[in-house]
């Protein structure tokens, strides 16, 4: 089966698919567009899953990213429920999972991350939580009156414990860490952090990694490095995730845990380009491709591969990394990044009061900094981290 677009093919139509079409437009592009995603639904607000929609009393659908009038208006043809299943760059040719080969003059590789799989010794897979059908399974946990077990401790782990407890579920964390977010908020935030669950009775098990996970009659024996078993009767699982980039094994494009791009977002293959949380992007600074996983850079990569795409530019996004966390009513902010080795100086507020800056650096380097409450300080250390100023500036602008 054929398809035609002749135009320029996005797949992926979320945070960076849909940004990418933004900027294709703003870039001047005006020749078909074709967005196609497997999920049945366009693209919605991600990050609220694990959030404000887990927390309601009532479930409530995600807000979708773009109405179907904006799509429109755009001239954007959305093709949900299209899996891309393969793709033949020499003719050009994306292959879905309903046997169509649709044909492309640039391609948009926006296919994100999947949660990475946690399976049972029988070879079934546990419940995590990445797309709305999974907060659909995340929101009947716990509503048996049974405990419900966390298998990690990264962001959406600790979201979806706050989420659960202020339901009144009963909640265990375990992760393989002793102070899970440590690496990236500074063990001072994460301490605090793991305060706020423990003063709303979350159960943590920490520093000991999940080995093996059983079913049984009445749950599930998840075992701990340490030899000790945790009897659970719900769970689901939040280890991170893998790029989605099966679709492209064998295709010639350069894969190395995610799609390997330039600066600018252009793959190995000319005309193929790739965004958001798929993409390897070369840094400079680090001197490797690296993925972020974050929302907002998402959004702001996205357009900026699409307007490269249009104008035919190279030009580097290149934006402070950011990225929140909502637990308890509090929301954590994070600019910049910690980096091992890094410490961390309270330079605004105090991290118990739960209304804080919290700069990361090594010697005079300003790397990150933390943000709770005071969100109009953020404008400033952007502009610190984007200058890249040190920690001296960024005491300067604390006292100022
Ligand atoms: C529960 C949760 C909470 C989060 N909270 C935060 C937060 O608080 N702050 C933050 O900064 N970030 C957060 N994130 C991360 C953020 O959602 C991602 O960084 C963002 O969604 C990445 O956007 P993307 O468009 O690159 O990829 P995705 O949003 O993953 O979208 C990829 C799209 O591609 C589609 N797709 C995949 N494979 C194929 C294929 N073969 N063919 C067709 N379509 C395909 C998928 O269906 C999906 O719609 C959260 C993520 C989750 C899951």
């Amino acid at each position: 089966m054929s398809r035609t677009s002749d135009g320029i093919v996005i797949v992926g139509a979320s945070a960076a698919g849909l940004s990418a079409a933004d900027g294709l437009r703003e870039g001047g592009y005006s020749g078909p567009l074709t967005v196609l995603d497997a999920e049945s639904e366009p693209g919605y607000d991600r990050p609220m899953l694990s959030k404000s929609l887990l927390a309601a009393k009532e479930h409530t659908a995600p807000a979708p990213l773009r109405t179907g009038e904006q799509l429109a208006d755009k001239g954007v043809e959305l093709l949900s429920g299209h899996g891309a299943a393969g793709l033949d760059i020499d003719r050009r040719r994306v292959v879905t999972d309903w046997g169509e080969a649709i044909g492309w003059q640039q391609l948009i590789v926006a296919t994100g991350v999947a949660a990475r799989p946690v399976v049972t010794t029988g070879g079934d897979p546990l419940p995590s939580l990445r797309t709305r059908t999974d907060l659909a399974t995340a929101r009947r946990l716990g509503t048996d009156g049974h405990p419900v077990t966390l298998i990690g401790g990264g962001f959406i782990g600790l979201e979806v414990a706050a989420a659960l407890r202020s339901r009144g579920v009963e909640v265990t964390v375990l992760a393989a860490v002793e102070r899970p977010l440590a690496h990236l908020l500074g063990d001072e935030v994460a301490g605090w952090l793991l305060g706020l669950h423990l003063a709303a009775g979350v159960d943590l098990g920490l520093g000991h990694a999940t080995t093996r996970v059983e079913q049984t009659p009445g749950g599930y024996d998840i075992h701990l490095s340490d030899g000790r078993v945790h009897r659970a009767a719900s769970v689901l699982a939040g280890v991170g995730a893998e790029p989605a980039t099966g679709w492209l094994a064998g295709s010639g494009v350069a894969l190395d845990h995610g799609v390997v791009t330039d600066g600018a977002g252009r793959t190995s293959v000319e005309g193929v380009w790739a965004a958001g949380d798929v993409a390897a992007r070369w840094d400079p600074a680090l001197g490797r491709h690296r993925r972020f996983e974050h929302w907002t850079h998402a959004i702001e990569q996205g357009r900026r591969v699409g307007l490269n795409a249009a104008r035919g530019e190279a030009v580097a996004h290149d934006a402070v990394p950011y990225v929140w966390t909502e637990q308890y009513g509090r929301t954590v902010h994070l600019l910049g990044e910690r980096r091992p080795g890094d410490t961390g100086t309270v330079v605004e507020g105090s991290v118990e009061s739960g209304d804080f800056v919290v700069v990361h650096g090594a010697g005079d380097a300003l790397h990150g900094v933390t943000v709770c409450g005071r969100v109009r300080a953020l404008r400033t250390y952007k502009k610190l981290l984007r200058s890249r100023a040190c920690l001296n500036d960024a005491l300067a602008a604390a006292s100022a």
